[in-house]
């Protein structure tokens, strides 16, 4: 493991870390998460670009955006077309970022900035990722608690790939792994898992995750369940295996039921008691058929998905505000920027 650059040497042109912070319907988070983050980075004293990445909002997101001050950070601001969910939005500014060093946060201050700074340092000591590992979820139900650890469970019984637990979105990762990460090519986006895949030299810092600042989770119960799927299926054959087992295991019984139902007649004559053996056995293959096949519909679905290749999402427009180190600062939101960042979407395609 090799050191990475002291954060000094970063010539002034290039970016030393990029933050990108997904947004969806987050208007009124956009004035306090600068207010914490804007003295996190003029204390880290590196060249920073904030990457804001408005996930098809519908309130005014957006506006607040745009209106923010170029002389508070450099920045990005890139408009989904649409609503393409936090894992599209994540891959678009992984695309986007610069930085040596590139860390995810949520817009909701349940990742607290302050601690980027010792995420830093760790990547400074030569880590390529480091994991923000949650000690305690506040201002979670019992039940959701209950459901993460079961899932992380799961998914590592599962998956050649370990997800680290209690590990969510928030992490740094150095250029070289989001390089990595970038030229995964599915679209399936199961990024805890994507994340996970590149490996290279990890840290795993400990933190207590704040509840939400205001506003509500735009996660419920059915799209969690579907995440959990996408989990799953993109990074595991093991249901399939599974599946193959018990019909193995099922065939076998079978056999040698059926072998002694045949003796039976033979021996005793008894052909026709039998009806309710003859349900049980008919109605639990017939449910495990189903369920195999249910299964094997999940991934024929996801190979549906990924043949047709389309885009993982779509940029509308990209608001590029720089600052240089001296102070001032370029303002590149100009019509005609917002019309070539559109004409240009062509390769902007996720
Ligand atoms: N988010 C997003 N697209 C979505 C849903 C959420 O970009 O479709 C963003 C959201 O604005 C926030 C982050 O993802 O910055 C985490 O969302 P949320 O707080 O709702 O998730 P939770 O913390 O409950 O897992
Ligand atoms: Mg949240």
């Amino acid at each position: 493991m090799s050191s990475h650059p002291p954060l000094s040497a970063s010539s002034s042109t290039e970016i030393c870390l990029s933050l990108i912070i997904p947004i969806y319907n987050e208007s009124p988070m956009i004035e306090p998460l600068m207010a914490r983050l804007v003295p996190v980075i003029a204390q880290l004293n590196v060249s920073t670009e904030i990457i804001f990445v408005d996930d098809g909002s519908c309130d005014d997101s957006w506006q607040a955006l745009s209106s923010l001050s170029p002389h508070q950070c450099e920045h990005q601001c890139i408009k989904l077309s649409r609503n393409f969910g936090k894992e599209a939005a994540m891959s678009a500014g992984l695309m986007q970022a610069r930085g040596l060093a590139v860390i995810l946060l949520d817009a909701d201050l349940q990742d607290p900035p302050e601690l980027i700074p010792q995420m830093m340092s760790a990547w400074q000591q030569g880590f390529d990722v480091v994991n923000m590992k949650r000690r305690k979820r506040l201002g979670e139900t019992w039940f959701k608690r209950f459901s993460a650890a079961s899932f992380y469970r799961l998914i590592n019984w599962m998956s050649d790939s370990p997800v680290p637990e209690n590990v969510g979105d928030f992490r740094l990762m150095s250029r070289q792994v989001v390089d990595c990460i970038n030229t995964l090519p599915e679209r399936n986006r199961f990024m805890k898992g994507i994340f996970s895949w590149p490996g290279f030299s990890q840290q795993t810092l400990e933190f207590d995750r704040d509840p939400r600042f205001c506003g509500e989770t735009k996660w419920n119960y059915t799209k969690l369940l579907g995440l959990a799927m996408d989990g799953i299926t993109s990074f595991s054959f093991k249901p399939l295996r599974i599946a193959t087992w018990c019909g193995v295991i099922t065939a076998l019984f079978a056999f040698g039921y059926g072998s002694w139902v045949v003796t039976k007649t033979l021996v005793y004559g008894d052909t026709v008691a039998g009806y309710p053996s003859l349900m049980v056995v008919q109605l639990t293959f017939a449910g495990m058929q189903l369920l195999a096949l249910g299964l094997i519909g999940e991934y024929l679905g996801r190979v549906f998905v990924e043949v047709k290749q389309r885009p993982i999402y779509l940029i509308e427009t990209i608001n590029h505000q720089a600052s240089s180190k001296h102070g001032q600062a370029s303002t590149q939101t100009s019509q005609a920027t917002e019309a070539s960042a559109a004409k240009s979407n062509i390769s902007y395609l996720g």
